[in-house]
């Protein structure tokens, strides 16, 4: 298919989601049909690696290669996809829990080593799939069947840990936003590096406190602000490690960002190389 007269329905598979009315990971997919379509991708390019949970759902909505990857172990399977065909534009995708739990190692070193995927993580602040337990994210006093006075410990800032590793393109979306959303997962799309996009889905099931309505009242868009630089590390880390916030938007960009790929000579489809993978692609490997 010619990436020309691409339309971001293209990128629809003919399966039903069975997500729940209403919950966010809608939003959240139509905003990457529609980033990937509006950068010239097109469904025979594009590669989607899902995590598992509700949202690990998308691979099978989403019309692409797709692989429905292990608990957690959807970031080293993209990072893998892309240094293997680096023509592809590979898109990770997955949830809090996934991401910023059992995944959370992974998640780390994938923002550190900067290979040029998108990772769209659908923060519900809950484990939806599972019926509503208590996630990463989940604030400290939110109540669970499984913690009923809450999980009484403070919820990870993923912002701030992929600060802490090293990230060159840091971003906070909201589904329900969707030119906003779509915006920002297509400049994560367009960024030479790993980009994070954090993107707050409500779980209309099983979280009656992180919901559209508190996004909607609470969340501040950065590209309102005409002082705020997202080329600034201090200024990034400062709205990053702001607790009293939700910020909404590229919260930091490193503009000087050289993919793992371009810094190793990863830069040809390893199917078609005579002498097999480059030596920066197996040094990866070993790491
Ligand atoms: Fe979405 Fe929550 Fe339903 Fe899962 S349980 S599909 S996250 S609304
Ligand atoms: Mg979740």
């Amino acid at each position: 298919m010619s990436s020309e007269n691409v339309r971001f329905t293209d990128f629809k598979s003919d399966k039903q989601p069975t997500w729940c009315p209403g919950c966010g990971d809608f939003g959240t997919m139509n905003g990457m049909m529609k980033a990937l379509a509006e950068t010239g991708n097109s469904p025979d390019d594009t590669f989607v690696v899902a995590g598992i949970g509700c949202s690990g759902k998308i691979g099978t909505y989403m019309r692409s290669y797709a692989l429905h990857g292990v608990h957690g172990r959807a970031l080293p399977v993209g990072t893998g996809v892309k240094l293997a065909n680096p023509d592809l534009e590979v898109m990770v995708a997955g949830g809090d829990g996934d991401g910023y739990s059992i995944g959370a190692g992974h998640f780390i070193h994938a923002v550190r080593r900067n290979v040029d995927i998108t990772y769209v993580v659908m923060d519900n602040r809950i484990y939806g799939l599972t019926k509503g337990q208590a996630s990463p994210t989940s604030r400290s006093d939110f109540e669970t069947s499984t913690s009923p006075d809450g999980p009484k410990q403070p919820p990870v800032n993923p912002l701030a840990l992929a600060m802490a590793a090293g990230g060159s393109f840091i971003a906070q979306s909201f589904s329900s936003d969707a030119l906003r959303h779509q915006e920002i997962v297509q400049e994560a799309i367009e960024h030479d590096g790993f980009s994070l996009v954090n993107t707050f889905s409500p779980c209309v099931t099983f979280n009656d406190v992180d919901t559209y309505d508190y996004f909607r009242d609470s969340l501040v868009d950065l590209s309102e602000d005409d002082d705020y630089d997202r080329h600034d590390y201090d200024q990034a880390k400062d709205a990053i490690l702001d607790a009293g916030k939700e910020y909404l938007g590229v919260l930091y960009q490193d503009e000087d960002s050289t993919p793992y790929s371009e810094a190793h000579g990863v830069t040809e489809n390893m199917a078609e190389l005579p002498d097999g993978a480059p030596d920066g692609a197996t040094d990866l490997v070993r790491e």
